[in-house]
C-alpha cells in the first residue's frame, strides 16, 4: 500500500520570499501536483528572535499571488511547543537524549584539550562531555546522543536528485541540539516532529538543507515514525556563486506586480523549459507536466 502524497513548503518568517525561496515553494508545489498530492504550508517560526512579525502573511500573500494555495489550513511551529515537549520527553526518557550544561567557552576548551577542534559550519562537533552526567552545572541545552550502538554509521539515506548519500553523525556532526540553552526548540526536532504529524511523505527543499537530513533521519528512527523521501533542489546563486538568503540580503519577489516573471524565474532555475503563458495559472498546468516528465510521477514508495 503507498500512502496518499503528502508534501510541504516550510518557510522560516524572516523575511518575504527571494528568488531562491520561490524555487523551493514552486519545487515542493509541482512535485505535490505531479503526484496527485496534498501541497501544505508550515511557517517554521520557533527560532522567533529571528522572525520578523507579519513576514508570514506576506509570504502566504506571495504564494497565493502566484496560484501555489496550500490544500490544508497553515501550521504555526510557534504553536506546537507542547508536541516537541512530548517528542523530547519520550528522547529523555529513553536514554538518546540528556542536559548538557556546557557553554561554547567551556565546548571549545574540551575540545582543546583533547587536541580535536573540530569545526562544522562553524559551529564546533560536541565532544559528548555531558552524555554521563551535568558534573555539577546547570542544565542548559538538551543534545541527542548520536553515539548509540542502535545508529547505524554511517547513516545511509537516498535522495531523489543526488542518489546514495552517507553521514557519519557521531563524528561529522557530534551530539546535537534538541532543545537550546536559551529554551527555543532546535529545528531538527521540529521538523522530524512536524513532518511526522503532518502526515509528510515527501520532502521537496533546497539543497543547503541536504546535509541536515541524516540527523533528521537519526531523529525518526528513534521516535519510531516513518521517514519521508526527500529530494534537494539546487540553489540558485547570486552573480558571486553564493546561496541567495534573507541574511545577505536577497530581494523580495514582487508578486504583486509580476507574478508569472517570479513563476519563471523559478520554473527556470529548476530546468524546466516551457510555452509563454499570459498569467500564472496558464503557466502552471505545463509547468506540473514537465515535472513530472522530468522527476517522476508514481505515487511515492514509503518506508512507512
Ligand atoms: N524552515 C527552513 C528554511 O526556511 C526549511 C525547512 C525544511 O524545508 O525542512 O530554511
Amino acid at each position: 500500500m503507498t500512502a496518499l502524497y503528502r508534501g510541504r513548503f516550510a518557510p522560516s518568517p524572516t523575511g518575504p520570499l527571494h528568488a531562491g525561496s520561490m524555487v523551493a515553494a514552486l519545487a515542493s508545489w509541482l512535485d505535490a501536483r505531479a503526484h496527485g498530492g496534498r501541497w501544505l504550508v508550515r511557517i517554521e517560526d520557533v527560532d522567533l528572535p529571528r522572525c520578523v512579525p507579519g513576514i508570514d502573511r506576506i509570504i502566504l500573500g506571495q504564494l497565493a499571488d502566484c496560484g501555489l494555495q496550500p490544500d490544508e489550513p497553515p501550521v504555526w511551529q510557534s504553536t506546537r511547543g507542547a508536541h516537541y515537549q512530548s517528542a523530547l520527553d519520550r528522547l529523555v526518557a529513553g536514554g538518546v537524549a540528556y542536559p548538557c550544561g556546557c557553554t561554547r567557552a567551556d565546548i571549545a576548551e574540551a575540545l582543546a584539550r583533547s587536541g580535536q577542534a573540530k569545526h562544522r559550519h562553524g559551529e564546533l562537533v560536541y565532544p559528548g562531555t555531558c552524555r554521563g552526567g551535568l558534573h555539577g552545572k546547570p542544565p542548559r541545552a538538551v543534545r541527542l546522543r548520536t553515539d548509540l550502538p542502535s545508529v547505524e554509521c554511517p547513516l545511509r539515506w537516498s535522495d531523489r536528485r543526488s542518489g546514495a548519500q552517507a553521514q557519519d553523525v557521531a563524528a561529522q556532526v557530534g551530539d546535537f541540539v534538541l532543545r537550546r540553552a536559551d529554551g527555543l526548540w532546535a529545528y531538527q526536532l521540529a521538523v522530524v516532529v512536524d513532518d511526522d504529524a503532518q502526515g509528510i511523505t515527501d520532502v521537496v527543499r533546497g539543497e543547503d538543507l541536504a546535509d541536515n537530513t541524516p540527523r533528521q533521519i537519526l531523529l525518526q528512527r528513534l521516535l519510531g515514525v516513518p521517514t519521508p523521501r526527500y529530494l534537494h533542489v539546487p540553489l540558485v546563486r547570486d552573480a558571486r556563486g553564493e546561496k541567495l538568503s534573507k541574511q545577505t540580503g536577497a530581494e523580495a519577489v514582487d508578486t504583486v506586480r509580476r507574478p508569472l516573471q517570479a513563476l519563471q524565474a523559478a520554473g527556470a532555475a529548476l530546468g524546466l523549459h516551457l510555452p509563454a503563458a499570459s498569467s500564472p495559472s496558464e503557466w502552471l498546468g505545463p509547468a506540473v507536466q514537465a515535472w513530472a516528465a522530468r522527476w517522476g510521477a508514481s505515487a511515492p514508495e514509503t518506508a512507512r
